[in-house]
């Protein structure tokens, strides 16, 4: 009962997560793989600015070769004229400038632009290239302005142009003075401490800063220089979830309710049916037919075997395969199992009186071998019908006898008591026969699958035979099941069978047809005595 309410409990639960976890799981992803995409969009434009910044690195080396190879000296006529076409040459270049000692000597700009006022400068960079940032053009206030500048000859910029291709109201674009923090060139928000290396964790270029809420890569484009910053504020993927989450949520929800319900239909439905076995029981709504055993050898009636039924109030009858499992399952197997001995009882009671050598065979449940209580009640069961009235015989599985070393007690307990033990559908279970040698058997029922076959071409017509021989070579006696045609009867009495059950004997009957059955198929001095027998001992000593 404990373990019903746990894996209800269970069940509940795997419920609730099936429906939270594809939600939050592709929610999860969706905004991972947002954010993927993102970075490749800011690493994207953050290579097409450092592709700017370098061509513009490019025009001064130019420039300073073709002046050194011209054998023009920088400020002369000729020399201006050359730096006029660089300062020309290029959307982003203002001016070409000759710088000594940090001030401009000459200018393709002319006058004005030799006014400028240069400001903080960097060490020269491993390129030779130094940079002078915050720097001022006379009657253009307000704009800050760049010069890079390689031996003496430089190059003014206005730094806002590099970038200015690239804006997009979603990116915050920069760049950057490595050495001093300060951006040169901005476009959006930019809070100053994306300048610093701090912000970057793991180092790659990429982090995500919290605060402002923004996507960021931050790449220094040459080591102690300028650096280049293209941020996105995760609003817009925010948006996206949001909008995913829009769809997700109620479909996750709606599915994961569609499972929560499927999973408590099933526990009512397996509680509804365990309370009506449990009524069943309590009511007896149970029957047995009995289906009789030959003796093969002269053709009569040896014993036969309880076989249950429960009968529905509305009058169906069920088949034991549809209720044992389930019961088997549910616990109640014994309650079953106790059931069955009491109409055992009930039904047979006056017969075993006239037939006190009749031989029953009862079926016992894996869980049935692993308590105690068995014996105990076939014992009660015996006590009941009267000492020395049948004989009786529990059939096992192979299963059940396998399944705890427990079943040990019980077998050697039900010996106790005079009761034989046959394995029930012998060839249909394990693969091991171990425990042939571990217990006492007196009975192996050959299962009705190789019965059908024995007297076939089919690859399983050997099977039987087989099983036969084991038999007999362990000592066992053997009873076929499932006999149908009188050629199958013909042929297991030919391999020295003694025992016989199937269709072709007699069906599964009530207590009163058996009564009237037995009479035909037996010897008048037939059931006559009981006594309890040792194994291995012949059909023919028994009856
Ligand atoms: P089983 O012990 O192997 O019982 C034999 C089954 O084969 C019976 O089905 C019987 O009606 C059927 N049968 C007998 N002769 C023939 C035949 O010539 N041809 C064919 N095709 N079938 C034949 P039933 O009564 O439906 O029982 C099914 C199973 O339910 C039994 O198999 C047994 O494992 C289980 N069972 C029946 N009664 C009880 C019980 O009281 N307690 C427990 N634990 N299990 C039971
Ligand atoms: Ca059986
Ligand atoms: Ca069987």
């Amino acid at each position: 009962m404990k373990n019903r309410y746990q894996i209800a409990a269970l069940l509940l639960l795997a419920a609730a997560i099936l429906a939270c976890v594809p939600v939050l799981y592709s929610l999860h992803q969706a905004r991972k793989q947002a954010i993927r995409e993102k970075y490749v969009l800011l690493d994207d434009v953050s290579a097409s600015i450092s592709r700017q910044v370098g061509s513009t690195i490019d025009v001064i080396e130019r420039l300073r070769a073709e002046m050194r190879s011209s054998g023009d000296a920088p400020c002369s006529p000729a020399g201006l004229l050359r730096m006029q076409r660089f300062g020309i040459s290029s959307q982003i270049v203002k001016s070409t400038l000759y710088l000594e000692q940090g001030k401009v000597i000459c200018s393709s700009g002319g006058l004005l632009m030799q006014q400028i006022v240069l400001g903080p400068q960097t060490s020269r960079a491993l390129d030779g290239v130094r940079v002078y940032t915050q720097v001022q053009v006379p009657g253009l206030p307000g704009r800050e302005y760049v010069v890079l500048e390689k031996d003496g000859y430089a190059l003014l910029i206005y730094p806002d142009g590099l970038i200015a291709p690239f804006a997009r109201p979603d990116l915050s674009l920069a760049l950057f003075n490595s050495v001093d923090g300060r951006y040169t060139a901005r476009h959006g928000a930019l809070p100053q401490r994306w300048t610093t290396a701090t912000m970057d964790k793991d180092n790659d270029g990429h982090f995500t800063d919290t605060e402002s809420g923004y996507l960021v890569v931050r790449r220094l484009l040459r080591p102690g220089g300028t650096g280049v910053i293209v941020a996105t504020p995760l609003a817009a993927i925010n948006a996206r979830m949001a909008q995913f989450a829009h769809w997700f949520i109620p479909i996750g929800i709606i599915a994961g309710l569609a499972v929560l319900g499927m999973a408590l239909v099933m526990i009512r439905r397996q509680w509804s049916t365990r309370a009506e076995l449990l009524r069943a029981i309590n009511k007896g709504h149970f029957f047995l037919m009995y289906q009789p055993v030959f003796c093969l050898q002269d053709d009569t009636c040896i014993g036969a075997e309880a076989l249950l039924r429960w009968q529905h109030e509305d009058g169906t009858v069920v088949p034991p395969d549809r209720f044992i499992p389930f019961a088997e399952d549910a616990g109640l197997i014994q309650l079953v199992t106790r059931r069955v001995l009491e109409l055992v009882v009930k039904d047979l009671s006056g017969f075993f009186r006239q037939y006190p050598g009749f031989r029953l065979g009862v079926n016992l449940s894996p869980r049935d071998l692993q308590s105690m209580d068995t014996p105990q009640l076939l014992a009660d069961m015996q006590r009941a019908i009267g000492p020395g009235n049948g004989r009786f015989v529990v059939e096992a599985t192979e299963r059940g006898l396998l399944e705890e070393a427990s079943a040990q007690d019980v077998v050697a307990a039900i010996h106790a008591l005079g009761i034989e033990i046959a394995i029930d559908d012998f060839g249909t279970g394990y693969s091991s026969l171990a425990y042939l040698t571990t217990y006492r058997f007196d009975i192996l029922k050959v299962d009705k699958s190789f019965t059908s076959t024995a007297c076939t071409e089919a690859v399983t017509s050997q099977v039987a035979t087989h099983i036969i021989e084991l038999a007999r070579s362990l000592g066992m006696q053997t009873l076929v099941e499932g006999i149908e045609t009188q050629e199958q009867a013909d042929f297991f009495r030919n391999k020295g069978v003694i025992y016989g059950q199937g269709y072709f004997f007699g069906r599964p009957m009530r207590a009163a047809e058996l009564s009237a059955f037995v009479p035909l198929h037996t010897h008048p001095e037939q059931h006559a005595g009981t006594t309890t027998q040792p194994r291995g001992r012949p059909a023919a000593a028994l009856d």
